[in-house]
């Protein structure tokens, strides 16, 4: 198996990353291609047209033999010329860029969707390695720097969710997280950056040959500028780039400052503190300050001293060079215009040169980071030609279970258990014990290492996943409200639901009586953040997983966040939903399955005792242990409250 860590995968090579990259371009390679062909064509039209003011130069203006009709005819000729290859040239551009657009575009849009195509494939295994922020980042901050929308990533990916990378990475998510709406992006790399790297190389090359048929010796003169030029310039943007995201983490400390300030100005006042914050602040912002101004040198550094710098040594070397050969007479004005033209269109490509270098090694992170999740296999997937599960009776099987997370760290340990179609099931233990890794295993969230889970005979992992969750549902601890109407949320767990079937999933999730508190019903609207308590959100998680009409209903410690009095209320409409489907309840407070037909007592991943809660509770063993445990612990409360 591949390994299961992006982090392992960073070392994709550049000619593996662009081969990935290929992949995603090719279904546009007839645009791609011509597009590249318009550059090919665009770019010598341009430059001849800076090389015709040499003839324009020689043969008219400074043609003092011709008669004034005579040097006026020639201008109109070889400016007509030269206005024909602008104008083709320009065209040409205008084409190129769009079809460039295009294929960056298109591509984009491709590789988002098989990006999160892919992340719902993967195991949980891969997923829960990282914080949901992490997974967050990897779509949101690397996918816009690959499509780039024009709003800012940090308000999706709240402070202290920015994955632990090195400072080079996160140098790389400011850049992502700057949204510029001009720049193409990652996918841009292929359809944007790479013609205009070629474009760079391709035009330089032009210009020297162009120069080299005036005097070999000026295109000579033009490489010995270029090499130096581009490694200065290189080296100098990297000490900006650098000052550039110890600024931003200047900022970023002192907006992290004011926001607890307005946050906690409150406290500041009750407890005095406003002075010692007011200093906070003044420091976090001097700091921000002076490394602003650090930036600024570099900035001013790195273009007017070094780049300007350079430049001009190169342009007066040109010119004293070819002033003296004039002043010889080895060169014509002529020579000296088209020259003064051709090494300025050169600086153009010189400067995208540089940028692009330190654009190249800003976008090869997130790509990196995305090949690296997009490599990593998908386990846990349909076999081929997997059956679909037929309309089960509720049994569900554990057979000689091993279960690990990570090797050698055994979580479930060769567990044999049955549970009969209609059974209420209780399953308790120790925090730890492997609860919860019971049910990831029965939902086929993870994979058994040895043994099988099996749901009516049939091995979980040998049928179509879909077809066997359609007949499950979970509750989980606290219920996600999604932004819409009650009977939204509760149709999120069965899309085909009728308005009465929605009705009839709450009414046995005992939520009838709440409802009718609310002037509009069912069409109440909720959302994450509403006022809505505990007991009525997980009535509402009760019947988005009833209106399944499940046959093993899992609920996952959905009662534990609960206060007692309404954990007691819940319980009580959960009981009176067994007979017609398994219920399995997980559950760390004993109160939660008093009333299972059966209960196992889970230990470190092994059933160390079975039976009514009757049975259990009169036996010595764990059950009796946490049972006692548990009372001394509401005795004790109780007592703590009466002493208040
Ligand atoms: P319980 O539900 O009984 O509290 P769990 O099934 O959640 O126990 O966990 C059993 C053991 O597996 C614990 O030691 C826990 O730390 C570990 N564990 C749970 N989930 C993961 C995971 N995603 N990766 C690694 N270890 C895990």
């Amino acid at each position: 198996m591949k390994s299961l860590n992006p982090e392992d995968r960073h070392d994709l090579s550049v000619l593996q990353l662009a081969r990935e990259l290929w992949k995603i371009v090719r279904p546009y390679r007839g645009k791609f291609f011509l597009a590249i062909c318009f550059l090919f064509l665009a770019i010598p039209l341009s430059q001849f047209a800076l090389f015709l003011t040499r003839d324009v130069t020689n043969q008219a203006l400074n043609a003092s033999s011709l008669t004034i009709q005579e040097r006026w005819d020639t201008v109109l000729r070889i400016v007509g010329l030269q206005a024909i290859f602008w104008l083709a040239s320009s065209l040409l551009s205008t084409w190129r860029e769009v079809l460039e657009w295009f294929v960056s575009m298109r591509a984009t849009f491709d590789l988002r969707l098989k990006f999160y195509r892919h992340l719902h494939s993967l195991p949980l295994s891969f997923l829960t390695q990282f914080t949901p922020g992490a997974h967050l980042y990897r779509s949101t901050a690397d996918m816009v720097s690959m499509f780039r929308v024009g709003n800012r990533v940090e308000t999706s990916t709240p402070a202290g969710q920015m994955p632990p990378e090195s400072k080079e990475v996160q140098m790389t998510y400011w850049y992502s997280n700057d949204v510029d709406p001009y720049d193409p992006g990652v996918m841009g790399i292929v359809a944007r950056s790479m013609p205009l790297f070629i474009e760079t190389i391709y035009a330089l090359g032009w210009g020297m040959f162009l120069l080299s048929l005036i005097d070999p010796v000026l295109s000579l003169m033009l490489l010995a500028y270029i090499v130096p030029f581009a490694l200065v310039s290189y080296f100098a943007f990297n000490r900006v780039r650098h000052a550039a995201f110890e600024f931003k983490e200047g900022i970023e400390n002192e907006a992290a400052t004011l926001r607890d300030s307005i946050a906690g100005l409150r406290t500041i006042k009750a407890f005095g503190r406003t002075a010692q914050q007011m200093g906070k602040y003044f420091g976090a912002a001097a700091g921000a300050r002076r490394k602003g101004v650090t930036l600024g040198v570099e900035l001013v550094k790195a273009q007017n001293l070094k780049q300007q710098g350079m430049r001009w040594i190169f342009t007066f070397s040109v010119y004293i060079y070819l002033a003296n050969r004039i002043v010889q007479g080895q060169a014509t004005i002529g020579d000296w215009v088209a020259t003064a033209l051709l090494i300025e269109a050169a600086q153009m490509p010189l400067q995208n040169f540089v940028q692009l270098t330190q654009l190249f090694k800003m976008q090869l992170v997130p790509i990196r980071r995305i090949f690296a999740t997009l490599a990593t296999e998908p386990t846990l997937v349909d076999p081929p030609g997997a059956p679909e599960l037929p309309p089960i009776q509720g049994e569900l099987s554990f057979d000689q279970v091993e279960f690990a997370y990570q090797p050698g760290v055994p979580v479930i340990r060769g567990l044999n258990l049955t549970v009969k179609p209609g059974e209420y099931l209780g399953i308790v233990g120790p925090s730890g014990a492997g609860k919860s890794s019971l049910v990831n295993l029965a939902l086929r969230l993870y994979g058994a290492d040895a043994g099988h889970v099996r749901v009516d005979g049939h091995d979980v992992r040998e049928i179509q996943l879909a077809s066997y969750l359609a007949q499950v549902a979970t509750v989980p601890q606290s219920t996600f409200l999604y932004t819409g109407t009650i009977a939204e949320n509760v149709g999120f767990g069965n899309p085909e639901a009728t308005e009465d079937d929605i009705r009839h999933a709450l009414d046995l999730a005992g939520a009838t009586p709440f409802l009718a508190l609310r002037p509009e019903g069912i069409h109440t609207e909720v959302a994450e953040t509403a006022p809505v308590s505990g007991g009525e959100r997980q009535r509402i998680g009760l019947a988005r997983a009833l209106v399944r009409n499940p046959k093993i209903l899992f609920l996952d410690e959905a009662t534990a966040a609960l206060d007692p009095a309404t954990e007691d209320a819940v319980l009580k409409t959960i009981q009176g939903l067994r007979g017609d489907r398994t219920i399995i309840t997980i559950a760390h407070r004993l109160k939660a399955v008093t009333h299972c037909d059966r209960i196992i007592v889970l230990d470190q991943g092994q059933i160390v005792q079975m039976g009514s809660h009757e049975d259990l509770v009169s036996q010595p063993g764990l059950y009796q242990q946490l049972w006692r445990q548990q009372w001394e612990e509401i005795a004790g409360h109780a007592l703590e409250v009466k002493r208040d």
